[in-house]
């Protein structure tokens, strides 16, 4: 666990706070009034159930976390609206574009000094090309339409591959059918 952790650490961009300064600045909000993320059961990692219908089970353990909701410093609670840009988690090379079932998904291969690491942010529109080298921070895209039943949001998985090799071809098919141990929490607080 405690080399986990250290991973983790070593990995410059999981912070949630420093991750939602970024996406502040990103849509140019000069104020930072943030205090914490807000998951409801089924948006939080490896929760069960599916949040936008009333608990329903999910196939897998939820791999990653969704976001859209967040504490203002007083407190109060506010929504990322469609076309909010989305920070990337970490610096590296775009390896991977794919359809997911709200959007497009990205994976970032991170760095060689980030080690071994993917992220993966979904139901976004994007604008950038596999291939394109990234740095965190940058925008990976827009938060994309919901559906009616489905408020927008995005998703952020973290992959650590270093115990296996990585399929030519990245998409949720790899996701959902990985095992799920492949997975960290993006924000480590689980
Ligand atoms: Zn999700």
């Amino acid at each position: 666990m405690l080399l986990l952790i250290f991973f983790i650490m070593d990995l410059p961009v999981l912070d949630a706070k420093r991750f939602a300064k970024a996406l502040f600045e990103l849509n140019g909000r000069k104020n930072f009034q943030f205090r914490n993320w807000l998951f409801l059961p089924g948006m939080g990692f490896g929760d069960k159930q599916k949040w936008w219908s009333g608990g329903e089970e999910r196939l897998q353990s939820h791999e990653g976390v969704d976001i859209c909701r967040y504490e203002d410093t007083c407190g109060n609670q506010c929504l990322l609206k469609k076309d909010t840009k989305v920070p990337l988690l970490m610096s590296g090379r775009i390896v991977a574009i794919c359809d997911d079932f709200l959007g497009k998904s990205v994976f970032v291969k991170g760095s060689a000094k980030q080690g071994r690491w993917i992220a993966v942010h979904a139901h976004i529109t994007t604008e950038l090309l596999c291939g394109d080298f990234v740095e965190e921070g940058d925008a990976a895209g827009q938060i994309a339409s919901g559906r009616s039943v489905i408020p927008a949001h995005f998703h952020l998985s973290l992959i650590k591959y270093d115990s296996f090799k990585l399929p030519d071809k990245l998409d949720w098919h790899f996701l959902n059918t990985s095992d799920q141990g492949i997975f960290v929490d993006p924000f480590g607080t689980k």
